[in-house]
């Protein structure tokens, strides 16, 4: 196959990491294409999605695209006229004893990065993580920032 146009960037795949790349990248001014070996985009892992989108990662990079991706489907309406389908449902997460002292570490790193600002308000900051006054029990932990 030959490419006969001129591109500033040339993506492989369609997916929601190619597409949004691209989206992106255009936005900007840059003039992109994108080469997809399915007959449409979407159809690898993207296709397949639950549609998710939450910050309860345990490294940086994933905490602060989930974050960026999601004041993105917030405001989908007001940016884009169109409605996403966003709803901020939130994630539970059940944690065993083993591995709370590994969650709450990533817990902390969310909140640093400023994932969760509105943590220590809800239910009174009880049911939260990294709130001194937490009380709910070992492994049941309500985390906002998870949406669908
Ligand atoms: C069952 C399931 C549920 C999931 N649920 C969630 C969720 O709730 N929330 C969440 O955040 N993530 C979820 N994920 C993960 C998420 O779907 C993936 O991380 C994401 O879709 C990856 O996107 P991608 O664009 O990198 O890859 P893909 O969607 O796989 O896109 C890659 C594209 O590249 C194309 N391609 C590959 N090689 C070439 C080539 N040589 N030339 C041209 N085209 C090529 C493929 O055909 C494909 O279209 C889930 C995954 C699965 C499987």
């Amino acid at each position: 196959m030959s490419l006969k146009v001129k591109v500033d960037a040339l993506i492989i795949g369609a997916g929601i990491m190619g597409a949004s790349c691209a989206f992106q990248l255009s936005k900007r001014g840059l003039r992109v294409a994108v080469l997809e070996a399915q007959i449409s985009p979407a159809m690898g892992s993207t296709v397949r999605s639950t549609a998710g989108v939450r910050v309860q990662f345990t490294e940086e990079v994933n905490i602060r695209l989930s974050w960026e991706s999601i004041q993105e489907y917030q405001h989908f309406q007001d940016l884009y006229g169109e409605d996403a389908g966003y709803r901020p449902i939130g994630y539970l997460l059940l944690v065993p004893p083993e591995r709370l002292v590994v969650h709450m570490a990533s817990v902390r790193l969310q909140q640093y990065y400023f994932c969760l600002p509105e943590a220590s308000k809800r239910k009174g900051g009880r049911d939260l993580p990294g709130n001194p006054s937490d009380e709910s029990p070992p492994g049941r932990k309500f985390l906002a920032g998870g949406n669908f």
